[in-house]
């Protein structure tokens, strides 16, 4: 595409669906109607409705065994969405100063109103930064995708020390309290305790204390080695 020539007409909400289902595959998870129902928060009636729209534009298919898979014109479509919305949360907390917790929420409503054009050029202000704020990769750029080695906070050792490359981002509540708490990307720790009998890990950031739930410290990801 050229710059400066306009969108194409894919609507907000294809954009969407692409967007999760590019997210799902970026998890090394099948993608099936029901999954996505789930983290879209609609009907299964709406997906498979939903579905078959994307599949006529040729943006999908969907298998005999409901699997879902990109087309390459789908995965090229998802890959822009997710890529505009991790450059509109970069520009949310570094160039306007927005509140860490809000960027993701933020983004949802800019990433559909940013053209190639304008993006290219949020891309060059950012510095073509390598992750989003809170350590997804910004897929689309000619270097290959930001995977140093991780593992989950679950799987560190007592004593260890080590830094922080990714959180979950989707839980607004959540993040205010990572917010708080100090524990972004790029955040120093040291593993205090792990009390799997009583399913928490206590960590030290900064000198604080910071407790966490294995459920959310299994999302919450650290550097390897
Ligand atoms: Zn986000």
């Amino acid at each position: 595409m050229l710059l400066g020539e306009p969108k194409p007409e894919v609507s907000a909400v294809v954009e969407n669906y692409l967007q999760a289902i590019y997210k799902l595959k970026e998890r090394d998870e099948r993608v099936f109607p029901t999954r996505l129902a789930e983290v879209m928060d609609v009907s299964i009636a709406t997906v498979v409705g939903t579905l078959k729209r994307l599949s006529k534009q040729a943006m999908v298919e969907v298998g005999k065994d409901k699997e879902v898979n990109f087309t390459d014109r789908g995965k090229d479509l998802g890959e822009a969405v997710v890529r505009r919305h991790r450059l509109a949360e970069r520009m949310l907390t570094e160039l306007l100063g927005v509140a860490w917790h809000r960027a993701h929420s933020e983004a949802h409503r800019l990433e559909h109103a940013i053209s190639p054009y304008v993006e290219t050029k949020l891309a060059e202000a950012l510095g073509y930064p390598k992750t989003n704020p809170f350590g997804m990769p910004i897929p689309g750029y000619s270097d290959g995708l930001y995977q140093p080695p991780m593992k989950s906070l679950t799987q560190t050792q007592p004593g260890e020390s080590t830094m922080i490359e990714r959180v979950p981002e989707e839980d607004r509540l959540l993040l205010e309290f990572f917010d708080d708490s100090g524990l972004r990307p790029g955040a120093q720790l040291k593993i205090k305790e792990l009390a799997h009998y009583k399913g928490t890990i206590t960590l030290l950031l900064d000198e604080e204390e910071v407790v966490l739930g294995m459920d959310v410290a299994e999302k919450v990801l650290v550097r390897a080695s």
